[in-house]
Parts: C-alpha cells; sequence; structure tokens
C-alpha cells in the first residue's frame, strides 16, 4: 500500500483525536454531526472577529457547515484510524495536497491560488506548522513520532 501523506494541520488533527480517543468509535452520523457543528462554530467566531452583520454570521456558518461531504469525513476518521490502530503505520509529512485531500471533492478550490479556499487552508497548515515547528516536510515519521512529540508539549498525558 502507498505510504499515506499528511499535511500539518492533518497531523494536528490527528493529534487531537488523539486526545479524545473516543471519537475514533463514534457512530458516523454522530461523528459527521459534531464534526460539521465544529466547522460552523469556528467559522462563525472567525466572521464575528471581522464585525459581519449576523445575516452573514450565519451564512458563513452555514455555509462552513456543508463545506465537507459526509464521504469525506468519514475518509479523514478511516485514515487517521489506521495510525491511531497502528502506531506503527508511517506517513510523509508534506506540504499542501495530501492522501486526505485526495478523496475530496473540494480539492480544486483548495489547491487553486486563486480561490478563497486555498488561503483558508494555507492559513491553516501554517498555524500548524507553527505549533510543530520540529517537524520537517518530506519526511516519513510514525503515530510513535507524533504521541511523543505531542506528550513532550503537554497535549498528550504521559
Ligand atoms: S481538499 Fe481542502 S477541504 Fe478537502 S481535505 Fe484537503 S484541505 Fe480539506
Amino acid at each position: 500500500m502507498e505510504i499515506m501523506k499528511l499535511r500539518p494541520h492533518h497531523v494536528l488533527g490527528y493529534i487531537g483525536h488523539e486526545a479524545q480517543p473516543e471519537l475514533y468509535s463514534l457512530p458516523d452520523n454522530k461523528y459527521i454531526k459534531d464534526f460539521r457543528e465544529s466547522k460552523r462554530n469556528s467559522a462563525e467566531e472567525a466572521a464575528k472577529q471581522q464585525g459581519l452583520s449576523e445575516e452573514d454570521i450565519r451564512k458563513t456558518g452555514e455555509f462552513a457547515y456543508n463545506f465537507h461531504s459526509d464521504k469525506l469525513i468519514l475518509h479523514w476518521r478511516d485514515s487517521i484510524k489506521r495510525i491511531h490502530d497502528n502506531p506503527d503505520t508511517k506517513f510523509k509529512y508534506v506540504k499542501g495536497f495530501d492522501s486526505i485531500c485526495k478523496e475530496c471533492h473540494q480539492k480544486e478550490g483548495c489547491h487553486d491560488e486563486n480561490h478563497w479556499a486555498y488561503k483558508v487552508v494555507q492559513q491553516a497548515d501554517l498555524d500548524a506548522i507553527k505549533l510543530m515547528p520540529e517537524l520537517k516536510h518530506g519526511k516519513v515519521y510514525t503515530g510513535h513520532d507524533l504521541k511523543k512529540l505531542a506528550k513532550k508539549k503537554g497535549w498528550l498525558k504521559e
């Protein structure tokens, strides 16, 4: 099987799931709903910070709620669950397009420099890089490496 590729904000998402491992066993419908709700909350918060009107905040949240397909949300969880179930699983830390994006119906927008989504995902990666400067693009890591790093930073319990 081809080695998995993961971009920075997806690696951070994996670590977040390791801090809440119950997420891996939530029923699919519940996981999808919670995932969507969290995207809506973050988008609404960002829209509030920008001073948008109540109506635009609501629309922004709704857009974020529906941005990912159910298929992609479950593909995302299945991919990181592979590392959870076997922390020896290797993945390549990459810039941009990764194994999750490959299955996503939003991939064209997210990887087109002229599309608004490009800036959003680039910013998410930059934020993740700032939190995990120890990881180097192009290198191969395992789940053990990420857990070790997360424990060192106090994100996961020893
Ligand atoms: S293409 Fe964009 S929305 Fe889809 S998984 Fe990749 S970063 Fe996320």
